[in-house]
């Protein structure tokens, strides 16, 4: 691991020993071009940063990957939250470049809790001998591209300098957090932070009074975890969720034996699935024209837990209305089941008329609503019953109430796909910030490419899909390092993002988002719109299209020399 405190020149002296590569590719053809740190900077030791160490070593590339956090992971270093854990698969929820490592790494559970998952990206960084490429403990703070000479120079919190001919982030499409604009939040005396920040030295709840504002994927896990000790716990909710039960499951050693006799066929499936996960679907039926007992029936079997139950049912459920309707009335039943309280059960659970299926990313619950039946636990409903007022010194005001608490839990959420991107400065032609781009829409091509940001790559930004996010980061890597090694052999030196390209992916994906449940404004009220965002307008942030169809269309540019892109040589 990398020696942070060192200076840049002591910096780029070792990473030229490490990767052995005494000249950059990058400067190979520009005499006036100063000796660039590195061939390519990466944001972000998760997922998107390992994959990326990976598929660039193999083009010989001299990478840097620079993460603010202590240790490799993304999202799995920074959300220790009780109760933090996948929501994919464990089998399917990790990279796939090595057999060997699919072979060697056995998981403990059907979902993997943060320390497991973190454990796991550190034992895939030991055994391909990624440490020396990765800088932890180092925030950048600015990236500019530096026009006249095509090269990219980002700065880092202390003031360092590095330069490179590619810029990549792989800072994660739900990482920075979105803080509410609440009023008094800065009046509380107690311990109040974000969930993806919870104190990573770890916070004793026992016996104490906690609040959590908001009701998302993140308090659904967090709330039976911290109900067990704390004192008391009050979920402040805005929105119900239509929530799917997790079914968690030891992995037990025939179950492992039979996935890693499989694991050609389990990368396939996620390949060439919609949400990107190993599902056997499409079913080739459909609710609608299913007779109302067999579509029970099919409903019922398949309550097996994990987002399976959506795709393995029926083909239709996220396509009509009446589909969708069924399905969260059959989601609604079940969770009525569960709660004693019918007053309760009526705020906890939503219905088409609320929203959609899917219109709002469903949870998976490890006990979240039978811990409403604690004692201990209450819900508040800030949307119709009593609005939140303010945060106090001692705790949260709501309109009929005054809530008293030791600690205070802001779950409300992230700046999905762009937050990253925005957090700090990143310029690309004519000094144009890509928050400044993205104003009021946030184009790209194929999530991975912006305009007026030449070489620069984005790991699943804005207009990718929504699905199993290793599945994607993989696909995104891999076609970043196939544009690079085109570069590299082709001896070229920038390539730069066409705006007809941007403008046709942009409309394809507008189009297709117009198509889904998704498109009901009124309705639909969701990060994945990026309508939680209290400076940004809502938006279309996804590609709708089917992650398998994305994917093709990535195989696609790439097999044909990535028409997208106009690559240039400077002279
Ligand atoms: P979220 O789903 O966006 O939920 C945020 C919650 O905060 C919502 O209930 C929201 O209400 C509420 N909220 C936001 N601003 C508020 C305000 N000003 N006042 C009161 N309430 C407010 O966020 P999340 O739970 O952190 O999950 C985000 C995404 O991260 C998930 O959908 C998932 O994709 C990912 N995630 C994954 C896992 C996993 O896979 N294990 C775990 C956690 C999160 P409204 O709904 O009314 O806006």
């Amino acid at each position: 691991m990398t020696d942070t405190n060192r200076g840049t020149g002591e910096l780029l002296e070792s990473a030229m020993t490490i990767d052995n590569a005494d000249a950059s590719v990058a400067t190979k053809n520009r005499e006036d071009l100063p000796t660039l740190d590195y061939d390519a900077i990466v944001i972000g030791a998760g997922f998107a940063g390992l994959a990326l160490i990976h598929y660039l070593r193999k083009l010989d590339l001299n990478v840097r990957v620079f993460d603010r956090a202590s240790d490799v992971g993304g999202t799995w270093a920074w959300n220790h939250y009780p109760g933090a854990a996948t929501d994919s698969e464990s089998y399917y929820y990790c990279l796939t470049f090595s057999p060997e490592l699919l072979q060697e790494w056995s998981w403990t559970h059907r979902y993997p809790g943060r320390k497991e998952t973190q454990s796991y990206m550190r034992f895939v960084a030991d055994k391909c001998d990624m440490w020396p490429y990765i800088q932890l403990n180092t925030e950048i703070v600015d990236a500019q591209y530096m026009e006249e000479r095509g090269y990219w120079q980002v700065t880092t919190g202390d003031g360092s300098i590095f330069t490179c001919k590619y810029f990549i982030s792989g800072m994660g499409m739900i990482s920075e957090p979105m803080i509410p604009k609440i009023a008094g939040m800065d009046k509380f005396k107690g311990p109040i932070f974000h969930s993806s920040r919870w104190p990573t030295e770890g916070l004793d709840y026992a016996g104490k009074k906690v609040g959590i504002i908001g009701a998302g994927a993140t308090t659904v896990q967090m709330l039976p975890v911290v109900a067990e000790t704390a004192g008391s716990v009050t979920v402040f909710q805005r929105t119900p969720n239509y929530i799917l039960p997790a079914m968690q499951k030891l992995m037990t050693p025939e179950w492992e034996k039979e996935i890693k006799s499989n694991y050609d066929g389990i990368i396939s499936k996620c390949r060439n699935h919609v949400f990107g996960m190993a599902f056997d679907s499409p079913v080739g039926r459909n609710a609608i024209d299913t007779p109302a007992d067999e579509r029970e029936r099919i409903f019922e079997e398949n309550w097996t837990g994990s987002f399976r139950w959506v795709f393995e049912t029926f083909d239709d459920l996220l396509a009509t209305p009446e589909a969708n309707r069924m399905a969260g009335d059959f989601i609604g039943k079940k969770m009525k089941a569960r709660i004693k309280d019918p007053a309760l059960a009526k705020l906890l659970v939503p219905n088409f008329d609320d929203y959609p299926l899917f219109a709002k990313r469903p949870p998976l619950d490890h006990g979240y609503l039978e811990a409403f039946s604690r004692d201990n636990v209450r819900l508040v409903d800030i949307k119709n019953q009593e609005p939140l007022v303010e945060i106090t010194e001692t705790g949260v005001r709501t309109t009929e109430n005054e809530f008293e608490f030791d600690i205070i839990v802001l779950a409300t959420g992230f700046k999905a796909y762009t937050g990253a991107l925005e957090a700090f400065p990143i310029r690309g032609v004519s000094g144009q910030t890509l928050s400044h781009k993205w104003q009021v829409q946030s184009s790209s091509i194929m999530g991975v490419c912006v305009t007026g940001f030449p070489n620069m790559f984005v790991v699943t930004g804005p207009q990718a899909p929504f699905a199993n996010l290793p599945t994607s980061i993989e696909q995104n890597a891999m076609w970043i390092s196939r544009c690079i090694d085109k570069m590299e052999r082709e001896g070229l030196d920038v390539f730069e993002p066409q705006a007809a390209a941007e403008a046709e992916w942009t409309t394809a994906t507008s189009n297709i988002h117009e198509q889904t449940l998704m498109a009901d404004g009124d309705k639909v009220n969701s990060w994945m719109m990026g309508a939680n965002r209290d400076d940004k307008g809502a938006r279309v942030l996804i590609y709708f299209g089917g992650a398998n169809a994305y994917y093709d269309a990535l195989d696609q540019s790439a097999d044909e020399g990535f028409p997208q892109l106009t690559f240039k040589k400077l002279s």
